[in-house]
């Protein structure tokens, strides 16, 4: 439908594109949350050596057949490889020799794979050729046509993750200790905290005006830290609906919600839910009252959005934790509503 000029910046999807959003889900692999927690610590308050936009741009610069066939946390590794060597803090050589080192000892395999058995990543676009989510067709799957041998071998982009965590250990640049505790820290957060501020809100009106005035000093108040980026909280009411969308990557509230799903970040729902958002809301089964306004807000690196789903009929007199059970992840991203009792 919509066709892409070469010079369109590949990553800017927001209504460039259709396809029904494949909703699978996996649990993070070890390896993407390795990626995930090295990108993190390197640009974190000790480290600093990038910021979100440096590491879109290095994304943004790829063509766009590639940036979209590409696994998100390749990506990443992509970006933070060519930018600690773009700063002269991983030399060239020295991350190509690691890189053939690796080779040589046999470690550029997929640890633990079964002969045969290729990982499946969620991530990438199956919008053209997989209409139906719930049976992907595992031979058309453009990761998935290679043989045996080649199928255990690490991508080039995996090897090269694995080759810059070696030598930034080896520089001190980062410890294996503070790799593994990101990893926890990400793996401790998730929907319980949102459900928490949620439940919490929907039973203190005191709250959910501070949540509304300030989302990170509220969040605080429950031990949550949102702290690193704005996060913004916004009302279901019964008159109005809000979607939170991150057309240009990924941004998501994680300090809130934990690790974003793969759908979210995937090309069908950063397209369509600026374009099309009520088709969106049909497929993930939610139809809204007629007449309900329904805003769409769109994610940026300094600005993240929490939907606070409105408090369901027939649950007068429960408490917070009991009200929390309702509140799911899906509805605080406003693709859903929170559970009825
Ligand atoms: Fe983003």
């Amino acid at each position: 439908m919509h066709d892409l000029p070469h010079d369109h910046p590949p990553h800017d999807a927001g209504g460039r594109f259709d396809g029904v959003v494949a909703r699978a889900e996996h649990e993070a692999a070890h390896w993407e949350k390795e990626a995930d927690a090295i990108r993190m610590l390197l640009a974190d308050g000790k480290r600093r050596f990038f910021t979100t936009d440096e590491s879109r741009r290095v994304q943004e610069q790829l063509d766009s057949e590639t940036y979209w066939a590409m696994p998100y946390y390749e990506r990443w590794i992509l970006a933070f490889s060519t930018l600690l060597m773009d700063k002269g803090l991983v030399p060239e050589a020295a991350l190509l020799a690691e890189e053939a080192r690796l080779r040589a000892a046999g470690l550029d395999r997929v640890e633990g794979a079964p002969a045969g058995h290729h990982h499946h990543d969620d991530d990438h676009d199956h919008d053209h050729d997989h209409h139906d989510h719930d049976h992907h067709d595992e031979a058309a799957h453009p990761y998935q046509e290679d043989h045996d041998a080649a199928e255990q071998l690490l991508s080039p982009l995996r090897l090269r993750g694995l080759a810059v965590r070696n030598l930034l250990l080896a520089q001190g640049v980062l410890t294996a200790e503070e790799i593994r505790e990101e990893i926890a820290r990400m793996d401790a957060r998730g929907p319980h905290h949102g459900a928490a501020l949620v439940a919490r809100a929907w039973t203190d009106a005191a709250f959910a005006t501070r949540l509304a005035q300030d989302a990170v000093a509220a969040a605080a108040e429950l031990g949550l830290d949102a702290a690193g980026t704005k996060l913004a909280a916004l009302f279901n009411t019964a008159a109005r609906h809000h979607l939170v969308v991150c057309t240009l990557c990924s941004c998501y509230p994680r300090s809130i919600l934990g690790r974003p799903p793969a759908w979210y970040k995937s090309r069908a729902y950063r397209a369509r839910a600026v374009r099309d958002p009520r088709g969106i809301l049909a497929e993930f089964g939610t139809t809204l009252p007629p007449g309900m306004e329904l805003r769409v807000h769109d994610s940026n690196a300094e600005l993240r959005y929490l939907v606070v789903p409105a408090r369901p009929a027939g649950t007068e007199g429960w408490d917070a934790a009991r009200l929390a059970t309702l509140v799911t992840r899906d509805s605080m991203i406003g693709v859903s509503l929170a559970r009825s009792p």
